[in-house]
């Protein structure tokens, strides 16, 4: 069964895309099976996995509002290794369709539901806020991955996130557990950086992911390429990290299972 996770962090430019795209990537080159669902309208997930947002055939849009079948929404990015469902501004009126539709904070949990087994991870880039599209993310999610930059006022942030996190999730998706806290564009020479770490692990424990991203130029280039950095300069440090957090996700995912496994076998 497929693990789902969705990026989120209600805050701009804090590395949800960059994650989203290039730890898709990462999996997909260890041979995972891999979808990538955009949900944000500038569309930055698609232009990062080398799809144009401005030509592309079909998005979430046709997903949420058209009631078109998933499989016949979604891409196969064969340089990626991945598929996609792509992002652009339609997905904007679809937010705003959303509010009339039948159940309209799972309609993507539903929509999911006929190709969720023949993925190994399914990873949903969310927009910055927490509008219908987020609540359908949380929804259809069994975790969330939230990735945050180590800076002042930013544990203040991360506790008021959590806490809406579990008030959503308590409404729409009893299940969904936080995956993990992850440390984006880290400078280990900065020593604010390092003192907000150290409290967010002793805040957070095992919650925060092991894996730490650095600030690496070569990630912010390789969306200018429509690729994942893995594609553009395999050797730099962003891309060795990120296939890094890729075996840390993918160990976290198979505790995940043998727990739940044994919680049947007790029940
Ligand atoms: P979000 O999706 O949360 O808005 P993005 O992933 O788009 O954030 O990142 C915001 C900006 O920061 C982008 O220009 C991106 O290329 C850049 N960026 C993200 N992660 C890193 C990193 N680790 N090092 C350097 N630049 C980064
Ligand atoms: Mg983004």
């Amino acid at each position: 069964m497929g693990r789902v996770i969705a990026v989120a962090n209600q805050k701009g430019g804090v590395g949800k895309t960059t994650t989203a795209v290039n730890l898709a990537a990462s999996m997909a080159a260890t041979r995972r099976k891999v979808l990538l669902i955009d949900l944000d309208p500038q569309g930055n997930a698609t232009m990062g996995s080398g799809v144009d947002k401005y030509n592309v055939a079909t998005t979430a849009f046709d997903l949420f509002v058209e009631d078109k079948p998933v499989d016949e929404v979604l891409v196969h990015c064969e340089a990626v290794k991945y598929d996609l469902i792509a992002a652009n501004s339609d997905v904007t009126a679809a937010e705003i369709k959303l509010m009339e539709v039948f159940a309209r904070e799972t309609k993507l949990r539903r929509a999911l539901e006929p190709v969720r087994d023949k993925y190994d991870f399914i990873f949903i880039d969310c927009p910055p806020s927490l509008n219908l599209l987020t609540v359908n993310a949380m929804a259809a999610a069994d975790a969330v991955m939230v990735p945050m930059q180590c800076e002042y006022y930013a544990l203040e942030g991360l506790t008021a996130l959590m806490d809406t996190i579990e008030q959503l999730a308590a409404v729409v998706n009893p299940e969904l557990s936080i995956e993990g806290i992850l440390r984006t564009m880290y400078d280990p020479r900065n020593r604010l950086a390092n003192d907000v770490s150290e409290q967010l692990k002793n805040h957070f424990g095992n919650k925060v992911y092991r894996t730490v991203i650095p600030r690496n130029v070569r990630l912010a280039e390789a969306p200018s390429f429509g690729a994942p950095v893995m594609y553009y300069d395999k050797s730099s440090t962003g891309s060795k990290a990120y296939l890094a957090l890729a075996g840390e996700v993918i160990r976290r995912a198979e505790e995940a299972q043998k727990a739940a496994k044994s919680q049947a076998a007790q029940a």
